[in-house]
């Protein structure tokens, strides 16, 4: 493809983005088709010559689409959002164009230092604290998901324990709650470091009590305590902890503090939300969040702070003749390869500045404030029929989780989880929409969460019409 039939498919591929965008409503939420679908559909082997763009085109269109789940459209209310917005993938389209490296300041230096400025950005939108940002000791870095800013951090953790406390690696101990994500697990698995989780209380949040128990008792045994994630908007329910009640506890135990804000992050631009969670942040070591989850920053996109950008350095950082360090006025230029896992890494600042340029701090705001009030317009329809019950005493933030309403007072609770079960099934084949469950204390919910740039009530109130028919059915099963 040379530049003129580049500029030609361009024009096409962004009119087919532009119909699709236009169309989304039309479109079922959910893919159509069966695993191993593709395989059977495409030659076993590469072309040995060249295919010209129309032909790769409709097949994309005839091909792949159909195994395509549209996580951007309006009726998509699985899981966490995974937000999409021009502004952001114009941006992308630029990354592509540069196509840079990146690991260090010279391999592209407008990538290193415009990814410090968005950051600090980022940071004083969310308010955390000025140690956190780049004219301290620490300093912000995009990562491409929540797991490898666990990862990453847990790094650092452990060998600035080591460092301080030489000890054997396998007396150390990682904690976390039965609500934190499987991230942490993954990282610990990795780093062949043992894991303890500690109990939740009954509203699904990690207590100083229920930590200080563990810690004693694993103190008691010989066992080193060095990290600990804290989580700001859990998976399955969005429950956050406590984050200073936690970092009082755990501050004369020399943990690393890691708060996960995966999805709930992207709320803390709101002064109400942020007031209320962020208390404690300046007594923690790191803080991440997706803003590609609900900021309209195209994935992937992780914005990870440290306190002290060294420690990472020391763990991460794996030098070699070839890398050029710069030194300017007696300042060592940040080379983003000392703050990540792999050596090069995506233009993806660009993405961020785009969006938070193009949007502005306070429709983006607006748009996080629309989401809650529409998650509060569906608790309201919910609640006027009374088929559905959550299972917390409040909801947190656009997640609801769920449950059908017992039959009766004394209904136990294996049936109404059977209900609930029966219920989400009847919602999970509808492909006009997409829904997620879990389970939180043995009970089995339906998680609606609202997170799409797409979403409006017209959506909400016919996802309600169909929990509302899923539901009466769940109330006339017939269980054995
Ligand atoms: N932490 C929380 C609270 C999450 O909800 C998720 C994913 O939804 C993750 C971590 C993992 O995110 P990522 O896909 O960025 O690794």
């Amino acid at each position: 493809m040379d530049v003129k039939e580049f500029r030609k498919a361009a024009y096409l591929v962004v009119d087919a983005i532009a119909d699709y965008y236009e169309q989304l409503d039309s479109i079922p939420v959910e893919h159509q088709v069966k695993v191993g679908y593709l395989a059977k559909l495409l030659p076993a082997e590469a072309p040995e010559d060249p295919e010209p763009f129309d032909i790769i085109n409709s097949d994309f269109h005839k091909l792949i689409m159909p195994g395509v789940t549209h996580w951007q459209s309006g009726n998509f209310f699985a899981y966490y959002p995974c937000n999409s917005s021009f502004p952001a993938m114009l941006a992308e389209m630029y990354s592509n164009m540069i196509n840079a490296q990146g690991f260090s300041w010279d391999t592209c230096p407008a990538m290193s230092e415009l990814e410090t400025v968005a950051t600090d950005w980022l940071a004083k939108l969310i308010g955390l604290p000025a140690d956190f940002h780049s004219n301290s000791k620490g300093c912000g870095s995009i990562q491409g998901s929540a797991s490898e800013a666990v990862l990453v951090t847990m790094v650092a953790a452990r060998d600035r324990t080591l460092r301080n406390n030489p000890t054997q690696p396998s007396k150390l101990v990682v904690y976390c709650s039965d609500q934190t994500h499987t991230s942490t697990r993954k990282a610990a698995q990795i780093l062949g470091l043992t894991m303890k989780v500690i109990k939740s209380d009954e509203l699904g949040q990690l207590r100083a009590s229920a930590l200080l128990y563990q810690l004693e008792n694993d103190i008691r045994e010989g066992l080193v305590p060095f990290y600990l994630v804290v989580s700001l908007g859990t998976t399955g329910i969005c429950v956050s902890d406590p984050i200073k009640e936690l970092a009082l506890a755990a501050g004369p135990y020399s943990l690393w503090l890691h708060v996960d804000a995966a999805y709930a992050g992207s709320a803390l631009i709101l002064p109400e939300f942020r007031d209320i969670h962020i208390k404690g942040i300046s007594l923690c070591d790191s803080f991440n969040f997706n803003p590609h989850k609900w900021l309209q920053v195209n994935f992937d996109c992780s914005a990870l702070w440290v306190k002290d950008r060294s420690a990472l350095v020391l763990a991460l950082s794996a030098d070699a003749a070839f890398f050029k360090k710069v030194i300017e006025d007696g300042t060592l230029a940040v080379d983003f390869k000392d703050l990540q896992i792999p050596l090069g890494r995506r233009f993806r600042s660009l993405k961020l500045w785009f969006a938070l340029r193009s949007f502005g701090a306070k429709k983006l705001r607006g748009m996080i404030r629309e989401h809650i009030d529409l998650t509060d317009k569906l608790l309201s329809l919910i609640q006027a029929d009374g088929l559905f019950c959550i299972v917390l005493p409040k909801h947190h933030l656009t997640l609801l989780p769920l449950q059908v309403t017992p039959l009766s007072s004394d209904e136990p609770l294996e049936m109404v989880n059977e209900r609930t079960k029966y219920c989400a099934h009847i919602l999970d084949v509808d492909p006009s929409i997409s829904i997620t469950t879990a389970t939180f204390k043995g009970k089995f919910i339906i998680r609606i969460n609202i997170g799409s740039p797409q979403t409006k009530y017209s959506h909400v109130a016919s996802l309600y019409a169909k929990m509302k028919s899923a539901a009466l059915l769940a109330r006339e099963k017939k269980l054995s």
